[in-house]
């Protein structure tokens, strides 16, 4: 089945509507444009390249053993209610409870309106989800992002299930194949994996984590990420934020081509 128009067109409305009255005002869309932003990951670059330092050497070291498509959703600003909203929504605190709703919303307007356009883009269906799993030890209970995630894309495909590895030292940002593991029953075989990531910061554990699946022989790999993170203070970045991301979010930008896009 396709990932988007699971909705009847009045649902869509409704989710769009209500993301818009209440995030929009503080939300970005990601910025895709060669040579100003990663092609990957979309962090604003100051470069001759077309990717990140970070993605050119992970391309460099994995080359097409890293995720078909990396897909972020909106940026998360250091000091600003995006990053606040990207790290209370996993507090044990009341206010978590709406934020979840909220990110929720934001990944099933854009699975909506865009799951298409990332099928479209690989070739292929979505054929089941995964979320890049914690990798601190101290979480205990279901972890937030999965509660985002199920919500919005549990009820139409097939969960797989990954695990991280138990001798890896969670301060550590690598990418690395052994980070994560592949549950016993979870076969990812000749399928399209959507993978959920919540913050992007340098992409090492949701890279990781593409890079199980692969070794599992998935046939492609998107990974959705809610936030791309930002830090303004650190250069270009002040100068893109102040300059680039001036407008309200809008769920008809399409989150992969950077264009206006209905998603039909
Ligand atoms: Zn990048
Ligand atoms: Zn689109």
């Amino acid at each position: 089945m396709s990932l988007g128009g699971r909705l009847l067109a009045t649902g869509r409305t409704t989710i769009t509507e209500r993301l818009v009255a209440e995030a929009s005002g503080y939300l970005r869309n990601v910025v895709h444009e060669s040579y100003m932003t990663c092609a990957v990951c979309a962090t604003p670059i100051k470069s001759t390249f077309d990717l990140c330092l970070r993605c050119r050497r992970d391309q460099h070291e994995f080359g097409d053993d890293l995720a078909d498509l990396v897909v972020p959703l909106c940026y998360g600003i250091r000091g600003r209610q995006s990053g606040y909203l990207m790290h209370s929504y996993k507090d044990l605190e009341a206010p978590a409870k709406h934020n979840q709703t909220l990110l929720s919303m934001l990944l099933l307007a854009a699975l909506e309106c865009h799951g298409g356009c990332i099928e479209h883009r690989l070739g292929r269906n979505v054929d089941a989800w995964t979320f890049v799993p914690s990798v601190r030890s101290d979480r205990t209970g279901e972890h937030p992002l999965h509660v985002v995630a199920k919500r919005a894309a549990g009820v139409a495909l097939p969960e797989i299930e990954l695990m991280a590895a138990e001798h890896l030292d969670p301060q550590q940002r690598t990418t690395r194949a052994d980070r994560f593991i592949l549950a016993a029953n979870s076969d990812v075989r000749d399928r399209h994996i959507l993978l959920f990531e919540d913050t992007w910061t340098s992409g090492g554990n949701a890279q990781s984590a593409a890079l199980t699946l692969r070794r599992g022989d998935a046939a492609s790999v998107t990974i959705l990420a809610l936030a791309r993170w930002l830090k303004p203070e650190e250069p270009p970045t002040g100068e893109f934020v102040s300059s680039r991301l001036t407008e309200d979010y809008d769920p008809l930008v399409c989150p992969v081509s950077g264009q206006h896009c209905s998603g039909d």
